[in-house]
């Protein structure tokens, strides 16, 4: 289908991504209206793409081989063994991520986006008027503008979700996650070919055992020389009684690779208008209550190895986030001539490991609608039929493994690496074979 005008409500990942897919599909006019005043660069954290879904988006050109990335091989569950600073390595597992600074990643959908397309930041929009052939947009400042489609990838808190099913509300989870960088503890690490060209370095990893052997050895050494033990390439989940804290490096801008984590538990319940989560809410970087970062403290000082627990309480309070953790499924990914894509249309619990991934693919999925599409109709029907089921797939998959990684904890100081590797497979079992951790496989 050629020509068409479309607005985008949102221009985050999944905003960037959708332009570009519209306008490589041959939309003839695309806006993308973007609440945020500034570049959102300086913003967010860690974000990691498994590598082969990261190989698909290449191979369809929604993610530049460019983008400075840290290669990750395995992921080492690690319990606290009583003071032995790296604490004791239950299991570890193949993790075939790269890890990217979330900026970075924006940063070049951004620059990918084609100049043909307006990209307006500080334009809210606050409401949507469907007709039979059309919508009209309505900015905050009151101006108003007709397009034959709507994207909304306006995150989890959609304006255009609300317009297509009112009412619809992410449902809280119970439980947070509280994220930071902290300084590098191991400064540079290899990473991915740059914009230089560069290649990757090689790096040795040690096998399993040795990994374990050197933990248990750094037991009798101090705290900070432990981390000589550490392989930059290992990613890590630090387990503990109702909840874990999954911890990897992502390159970071000449001063060494920063650590980031991400720790989820149930929070404190604690009195006050911002402690009540229920509601669709993140609290910013500085807007923690101090009760709250109290608790996160006290909570890594006493479940975390000693060498993890640095790296955490090191992190600048002022700079730590939460993140409250929601499911959201819708019925549609299209309806009318409006539709979503990304955290809009479904937020599955970040344990799968694959939200931007399925952001970037509902771009991909609906360019190639787009394509193969005669009408808006066929475009529509196509791209709802092929995301709505991916979307309901993955949010099972993150709520049956936040269950059992943060609400129904094991007891993880008994484990074994076989026991860890079948409650692993369990968690699993069930699921579509192409939706797995890490994401939806397209091509499998
Ligand atoms: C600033 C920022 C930092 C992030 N950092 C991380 C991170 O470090 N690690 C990670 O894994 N994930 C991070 N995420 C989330 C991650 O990007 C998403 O889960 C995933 O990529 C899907 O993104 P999305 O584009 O669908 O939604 P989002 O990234 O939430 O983007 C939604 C966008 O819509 C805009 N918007 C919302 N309402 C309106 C409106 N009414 N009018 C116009 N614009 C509107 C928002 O300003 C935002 O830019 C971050 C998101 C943001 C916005």
């Amino acid at each position: 289908m050629g020509g068409g005008s479309v607005a985008v409500v949102g221009g985050s990942i999944a905003g960037c991504a959708v332009a570009l897919a519209v306008a490589r599909g041959g939309a003839e006019r695309v806006t993308v209206f973007e609440r945020a005043a500034g570049a959102l660069q300086k913003r967010g954290t860690g974000v990691t793409l498994h590598s082969s879904r990261y190989g698909e988006l290449e191979a369809a050109g929604y993610v530049d081989a460019a983008m400075p990335w840290g290669e990750l091989r395995r992921r080492v569950w690690t319990v606290r063994d009583g003071e032995a600073p790296l604490g004791r390595a239950i299991a570890a597992q193949p993790f075939p991520f790269r890890a990217y600074a979330w900026g970075s990643l924006w940063r070049e959908l951004r620059r990918r986006v084609p100049e043909s397309v307006v990209y307006r930041p500080d334009a809210a929009v606050c409401a949507l008027e469907p007709d039979a052939d059309g919508v009209t947009v309505q900015l905050a400042g009151g101006e108003r503008e007709r397009f034959d489609a709507v994207v909304g990838a306006d995150g989890y808190r959609s304006v255009v979700r609300e317009t297509m099913f009112p009412g619809l509300l992410p449902e809280y989870s119970g439980y947070l996650g509280w994220r930071g960088s902290s300084p590098a503890p191991w400064g540079r690490g290899p990473r991915g070919a740059g914009r230089d060209g560069t290649a990757a370095e090689s790096a040795s990893v040690t096998g399993v055992t040795d990994v374990m052997d050197a933990m248990d050895v750094a037991g009798a050494a101090d705290v900070a020389a432990a981390g000589g033990a550490v392989d930059v390439m290992d990613a890590r989940t630090v387990v503990f009684p109702g909840g874990h804290c999954v911890m990897y490096r992502i390159p970071g801008a000449g001063h060494g690779d920063p650590l980031n984590w991400v720790l989820y538990t149930v929070p404190p319940q604690l009195p006050g208008p911002q402690q009540d989560l229920r509601t669709p809410v993140s609290l910013p970087p500085g807007a923690l209550a101090p009760e709250l970062t109290g608790y996160l403290r006290d909570l890594v000082a006493r479940n975390f190895p000693p060498y993890w627990a640095e790296c955490v309480l090191r992190t600048p309070v002022e700079s730590t986030l939460i993140q409250p953790i929601y499911d959201l499924e819708v019925p549609h990914y299209a309806a009318g001539r409006l539709l979503l894509a990304g955290d809009a249309a479904t937020v599955a619990r970040p344990h799968i490991g694959g939200g931007s991934v399925k952001a970037l693919q509902d771009a991909w999925s609906l360019e190639t609608a787009w394509r193969a599409g005669g009408d808006w109709r066929e475009v529509l029907d196509a791209y709802d039929a092929d995301r709505t089921a991916v979307g309901a797939t993955l949010v099972g998959l993150g709520r049956r493994l936040g269950r059992a990684q943060v609400e129904e904890t094991p007891d993880w100081s008994a484990m074994r690496e076989a026991d860890l590797e079948a409650w692993w497979q369990e968690q699993h079992r069930g699921s579509d074979r192409t939706s797995g951790f890490g994401g939806h496989a397209v091509s499998r």
